[in-house]
Parts: C-alpha cells; structure tokens; sequence
C-alpha cells in the first residue's frame, strides 16, 4: 500500500498532523503507534468498574488560543471544568497555586492581612509572582513568606517529582504554579478550560476517522518503515531514540500509577490533592471531578515518580535543564540532514514540556509548513 505520509504516534501531535494532511491535502496518511491504543498520553478508557480514568495521568484541557479551541472543537464538545488543586501543608488543605485564601488559611489573621498589604503593594492585585523571584523580594516579611512557600509547598514536591531542586530545574518549571496575588483557587486563569465531553479518547477517534487515515497500532515504526512505501514521515517520538542515542539518551522523568477503586461517591474534595511533604508519592487525582461521571464509587491515580529507564519505563517528562537543551540541540541538528524527508514535532520529538494546547499549537504551525512543500 502506498501513504503520502508515515505519521509516528497517535498522540495530539500526531492525530491534529495527520487529520490536517488528511483534510485538507487530500493526501494518504499511515498513523502507527507501539501502544495499542490511539490517544498517546491523553488515552482514557473506563476501567473495569465502569470509572473513566486517564491511564497515563489526569489530562485537563485549557488553552489561551482561541485558534487552538476552535481547532479541537470539530471534535469534541466540552464539559465546563476548572481544575482546583489543594495541598497537604502542616495538617490543612490549602489551595494551590498559593494565592491569598492560602495565605489566611496558614497564618493569623492580623499577619496575614499585614503579608496581603504587602504582596500587593509590591507586586500589585492579581500578579503571579514566580516562587523563585518571590525568594529575591527585598522586604524580610515577604522573604520569609518565600521561604515558607518554597519550603512547604516546591521543596519536597520538587524533589520527588524531579530529584532535583527548584533552582536546579529551568525557572519555567516551578514558574508554572506561581504565587497568585488573588482569591481566585482555579490552578488555571486559560480563557478557554474544558473536558472533551465523551472524553480524549473518542475525541481522538473522530479526528482519525477519515477516509485517508490507517491507524495501525501495537506497531514500532522501525518494524514498518522498510514495508510500506511512503514519501514522508512525522516523527513525534523521542528524538534520542530516532537516533539511536548516538549523543548519549536525554534525561527524562518517569512515573508510576496506582489506581484504586473505592466504594465511595467522593474520595477527596478537588479533584487533586498534592503532598509535597509528606509520603513517596506527588498527588492524588480523583478522575470523576474532572469528567463529571455520575458513579456510585470512584476510582484515583496515586502518583510516584521514578527515575526514567529507556526501553523499560514511559519517558512522561523532559528535564527542563540548560545542559539538557544542549544535548538536545546535538540531536536537532542531526535532522537537518535528513532534509525535508523526516519532520520532527510533539512533546517527545522536540524534547519540550509541552502542554496538550502548545503540542497541538505545534502541530498546527507545522501543518502550516507542510502545506506548502
Ligand atoms: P505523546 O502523547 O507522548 O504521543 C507520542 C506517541 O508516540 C505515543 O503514543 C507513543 O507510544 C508513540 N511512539 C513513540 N515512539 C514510537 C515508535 N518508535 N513507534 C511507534 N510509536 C511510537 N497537558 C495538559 O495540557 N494538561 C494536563 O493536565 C496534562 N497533564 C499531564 C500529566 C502527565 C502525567 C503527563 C506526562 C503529561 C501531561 N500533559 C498535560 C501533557 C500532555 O500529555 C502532552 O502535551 C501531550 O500528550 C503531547 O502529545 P504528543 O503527541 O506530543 O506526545
Ligand atoms: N510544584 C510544586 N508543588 C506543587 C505543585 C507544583 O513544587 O504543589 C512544582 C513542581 O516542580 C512541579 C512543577 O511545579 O513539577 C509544575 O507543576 P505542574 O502541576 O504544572 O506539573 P504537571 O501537571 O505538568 O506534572
């Protein structure tokens, strides 16, 4: 069989890349995924007790550009949701990102008042303010309460979720849940926040419901590039292993799941609770907060993170390090040789902590460039 196209993944950037070429270049496109299921790391199905969980980890939507929205929304109508997120912290469950209901929750009200005063004064009413820049302030009061959010609330999660320390990761990492000079508890302010109403997975299905696209899954590409004939290919795996980990594998971080049913209709208040501090694990999800499943019990995703092993374990998260991008960027330029025969893109491939709507932004933008080869 001849493909236009040899699509590497049927994650979001391989399923919006392959439902563009399909669409709108009328072109064949073959999509094969090593997993035996389309979605890539936004798969959810329903387990065996009839919840519907996110095998590789809670997915919530949320997305400023309206291109990207409008995008997704061919596909899937949307279930309101804004995500909460509590965490454990000296006995309370606090809001996270750390935002002035934290702040009242944690101190005396006299002092806290007085930390309100002076976080707005200095940062202004509704400014985020990364913890690590909060750290500099140079008032003593400000930099203590720095300190205590650091301490409290990144220190220990940080560690276990990445075994390094905040200031050791790019400041983009922990810069993603800033202190929220605000009383506003949603972990996200996107414009646009939702969950695909029948889930990701069925989501994904009508986008490789087209006539010109052949999913072929439980496949590694390696086993099929040599079988079919194809003109192009999108790689959206790991771009050390396209090449064979010629500069030395990229640090990732992986995770492990444990799912546990209960015979409760609500396990825990938000659908997320974080323990920085406390136990081996990061969170806990409780999936039908997210999907708004009626149920009579549920089912949560504890998770632990563990160091990534390539070949054995699933490679969740580049390490947004300065050395890493430089290893990267070895990598990157071993595409250029491969002309305009092989593109690369996705979480994976261009080796970024992308979320959903920036891998889906990614593949849009490279449509773009595509459609005028
Ligand atoms: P992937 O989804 O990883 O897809 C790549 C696919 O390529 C995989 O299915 C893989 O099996 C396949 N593949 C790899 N190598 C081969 C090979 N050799 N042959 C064949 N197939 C291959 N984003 C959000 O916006 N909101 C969230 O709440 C959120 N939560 C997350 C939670 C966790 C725990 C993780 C890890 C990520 C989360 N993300 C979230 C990010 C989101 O998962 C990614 O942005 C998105 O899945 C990236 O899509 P992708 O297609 O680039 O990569
Ligand atoms: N983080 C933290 N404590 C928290 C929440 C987040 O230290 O309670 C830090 C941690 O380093 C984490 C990063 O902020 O890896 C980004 O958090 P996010 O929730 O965006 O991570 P993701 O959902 O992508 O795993």
């Amino acid at each position: 069989m001849k493909f236009d196209w040899l699509i590497v993944g049927a994650g979001f950037t391989g399923a919006v890349l392959a439902e563009r070429i399909a669409s709108q270049l009328d072109q064949k496109v073959l999509v094969v995924d090593v997993r035996d299921h389309i979605g890539g790391n936004a798969y959810d199905y329903y387990d065996e007790h009839g919840v519907l969980v996110h095998k590789y980890g809670p997915h919530i939507f949320h997305t400023n550009s309206r291109k990207v929205w409008d995008y997704l929304s061919q596909f899937t109508e949307w279930r309101p949701y804004h995500h909460r997120v509590l965490a454990s912290v000296e006995g309370k469950l606090v809001p996270v990102p750390f935002n002035l209901n934290s702040l009242y929750a944690l101190f005396p009200p006299k002092y806290a008042e007085r930390l309100e005063e002076k976080l707005i004064c200095t940062y202004g009413f509704g400014v985020k303010v990364p913890i690590l820049r909060l750290r500099e302030a140079e008032d003593k009061e400000l930099r203590f309460l720095a300190d205590y959010i650091y301490k409290n609330i990144f220190y220990g999660y940080t560690l276990k979720q990445w075994e390094l320390k905040p200031e050791e990761l790019d400041p983009s990492v922990t810069g993603r849940v800033p202190v929220y000079i605000s009383r506003d508890d949603r972990y996200f302010q996107d414009t646009y926040q939702g969950m695909p109403k029948h889930g990701y997975t069925v989501m994904f299905q009508r986008m490789l419901a087209h006539k010109n696209i052949k999913v072929l899954l439980n496949t590694d590409f390696r086993e099929v590039e040599n079988e079919v004939h194809f003109n192009r290919m999108i790689y959206t795996g790991p771009i050390d292993a396209f090449f064979d980990y010629t500069y030395g594998p990229l640090p990732y971080r992986s995770l492990r799941f444990e799912f546990e049913y209960k015979t409760l209709a609500r396990f825990q208040k938000v659908g997320q609770v974080n323990y920085p501090s406390e136990h081996n694990y990061t969170r806990i999800t409780e999936f039908k907060h997210l999907t708004g499943q009626k149920h009579h019990g549920t089912t949560v995703a504890i998770e632990y993170p563990q160091a990534h092993i390539p070949g054995k374990t699933i490679p969740y998260y580049p390490i947004p390090k300065e050395e890493n991008r430089i290893l990267y960027e070895l990598y990157k330029k071993e595409t250029q040789n491969l002309g305009r025969r092989v593109f690369f893109a996705g979480r994976l491939a261009d080796y970024k902590y992308y979320n959903m709507d920036q891998a889906v932004g990614r593949a849009l933008m490279l449509f773009g460039e595509i459609s005028k080869l």
